[in-house]
C-alpha cells in the first residue's frame, strides 16, 4: 500500500475570505452509515450504506451532498480542498463512546503486577488503581490537566477518532470535579474535537470516606451534583456500580436526583461481577450501559425492550485480565451495541481501530456491526446523532480517508494505523506524514 499516498493530492483555497469547501472524491468504497434511522441493532447493525466509486462535498462545516462521485461532480464540480480519494476507504470519523481520557500521572507499573497474578481488587489494595490516581489529579493544577488531556485526544484522533466522550472521577470532591470537567472542556477545544463530558463523582468512594459509603453517595448527589450542573459543565452522569463500589439502590438514588437536574444516566455495568447493572440501567432508562462482561439474561433482555445501548470497551478486557463481553448474545437479543476505547491509566488505548478489531475477534462482533458500532451507534449512545456518526448531509464533516482496500480491513488488521487524513468539521484535522 507505499504507493497509496501520491494519490491524495488536496489544492488549497487561494483566499481565506473564500467560503470553505471541501471535495472527496473516487473513494473506493464509501461507507456512508445511513439508512435506518435509531440506534442500529438486529440485521440494521450490519448496514454501512456502502457507496462505490462515492464521493462527499461540504462547506464551511457540514455535509452538503453526497454520492457516487459521478453524481456528485454533476451538482458539485470543484470546492476550495479537493482530495482524490482512489483506492482508499472513506467513512465518518470514529466516535469513542467511553473515555476517561483527563487524569494526572501514569500507571505503568501495575502492569508486572498484573503479570505477577494481581487482580484489580489487589493492585487497588496495594495502593494502584484508581485512588492513586485520584490522589495525583487532585494535586495536579487545572491547566497541566487540560493541556494533557489535549495531548491524548491529538492522540486519539491521529487513529481517526473525531468526537470523545469524556468523563470525571479522579477528583471525587465538588470542587476537583468541577477542576476535571473544566480540563475537559479545555482539552477539547485545545486538540479541536468535540468532546461530551460526562460526570462520574460516583467512580470510587474516596479515602476521606473510608467506611462511610452511604456518606459519600449523599455528598455525589448533592453537593457536587448542585456543582457540576450549576455551570452545565456535563451532559451525562455514571455511576460505576460494581463490588467494592456502589450498589444498585446507591446508584439509582444518584441517577435519580441527576436525572431531575437535566443529566441523562449512563451506568458502568457489570464489568467485574454480575450485580445487576444492566437491569438498572434499563429500569433508569439510561442511554447506555458499559462494560457489561458478566451481565445477566434478564438485565441484557431489560436493556433490549428499553432499547439501551450497550458500549463494549474490549481494550479493557485486554488491559485487566477480564472477560470479554458477549456482544454476540447482545446483538443477538436486539440490543443496540456500541464500543470504546475506554482509555483510562489502566486502559491506555487510543485507537479505535484497534476496538473494532477486538471486537470482531473476542466480543463477537462481526466487521460490520463493529465499524457501526465506532460510529452511528457511539454516536447515539452520547447524544450526539443529530451532528455525527455517518456521512449524511446536515451533519458535521467529520471524515477519514483510510490507507486500506476494503473496510473488512478493519476487523483484520491488528494495532496499526491505516488512517491517512482526518477531517474534522470540514478541515483537515491530520495528515500521515508523507501525505501530499
Ligand atoms: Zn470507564
Amino acid at each position: 500500500m507505499m504507493a497509496r499516498a501520491h494519490k491524495v493530492r488536496a489544492t488549497r483555497g487561494e483566499r481565506r475570505s473564500t467560503p470553505a469547501s471541501l471535495l472527496i472524491m473516487h473513494a473506493s468504497e464509501l461507507l456512508t452509515l445511513g439508512g435506518t434511522p435509531g440506534p442500529r441493532r438486529w440485521d440494521a447493525a450490519s448496514e454501512l450504506g456502502l457507496i462505490e466509486d462515492g464521493a462527499v462535498y461540504a462547506e464551511q462545516d457540514r455535509i452538503v451532498d453526497v454520492g457516487t462521485t459521478s453524481q456528485v461532480l454533476s451538482r458539485h464540480p470543484r470546492a476550495s480542498v479537493q482530495l482524490d480519494a482512489t483506492g482508499t476507504v472513506v467513512m465518518p470519523g470514529f466516535v469513542d463512546p467511553h473515555t476517561h481520557v483527563v487524569f494526572a500521572g501514569s500507571r505503568e507499573r501495575e502492569v508486572e503486577w498484573k503479570s505477577q497474578g494481581l487482580s484489580y481488587a489487589d493492585i487497588a489494595a496495594r495502593g494502584g488503581g484508581i485512588l492513586q490516581t485520584v490522589g495525583a489529579t487532585r494535586d495536579a493544577k487545572e491547566e497541566g490537566l487540560a493541556q494533557d488531556g489535549a495531548n491524548r485526544l491529538r492522540a486519539m484522533a491521529a487513529f481517526g477518532t473525531t468526537t470523545v466522550e469524556a468523563k470525571s472521577g479522579y477528583g471525587l470532591d465538588p470542587d476537583n470535579e468541577r477542576k476535571v470537567l473544566r480540563s475537559i472542556v479545555e482539552a477539547g477545544r485545545i486538540a479541536g474535537l468535540d468532546v461530551v463530558p460526562t460526570f462520574l463523582g460516583a467512580h470510587a468512594i474516596p479515602p476521606e470516606f473510608g467506611g462511610r459509603p452511604e456518606a459519600y453517595v449523599d455528598l455525589v448527589l448533592g453537593d457536587m451534583l448542585e456543582a457540576v450542573t450549576s455551570d452545565g459543565l456535563a451532559s451525562f452522569c455514571d455511576v460505576f456500580v460494581d463490588v467494592g463500589y456502589f450498589s444498585v439502590d446507591q446508584a439509582r438514588r444518584i441517577l435519580t436526583k441527576a436525572r431531575e437536574v437535566g443529566l441523562r444516566p449512563k451506568v458502568h455495568a457489570d464489568e467485574l461481577s454480575d450485580t445487576g447493572g444492566a437491569a438498572l440501567a434499563a429500569e433508569m432508562q439510561a442511554v447506555s450501559a458499559d462494560h457489561l462482561n458478566h451481565a445477566s439474561s434478564e438485565g441484557i433482555e431489560a436493556m433490549s425492550h428499553e432499547g439501551v445501548i450497550a458500549v463494549l470497551l474490549p481494550a479493557t478486557s485486554l488491559a485487566s485480565h477480564i472477560p470479554f463481553a458477549d456482544g454476540r448474545r447482545l446483538v443477538a437479543a436486539g440490543v443496540p451495541v456500541a464500543i470504546g476505547t475506554d482509555f483510562n491509566p489502566n486502559t491506555w488505548c487510543e485507537s479505535m481501530q484497534l476496538a473494532i478489531a477486538l471486537a470482531c475477534h473476542h466480543n463477537g462482533l462481526t466487521p460490520a456491526e463493529a465499524i457501526t458500532a465506532a460510529t452511528l451507534n457511539a454516536a447515539h449512545a452520547i447524544g450526539r446523532e443529530q451532528d455525527v456518526g455517518s456521512v449524511e448531509s446536515g451533519k458535521l464533516a467529520d471524515l477519514l480517508v483510510l490507507d486500506i482496500p476494503s473496510w473488512r480491513h478493519l476487523g483484520y488488521r491488528l494495532g496499526g494505523n491505516a488512517v491517512e487524513t482526518v477531517v474534522k468539521r470540514g478541515r483537515i484535522l491530520h495528515r500521515r506524514p508523507g501525505t501530499r
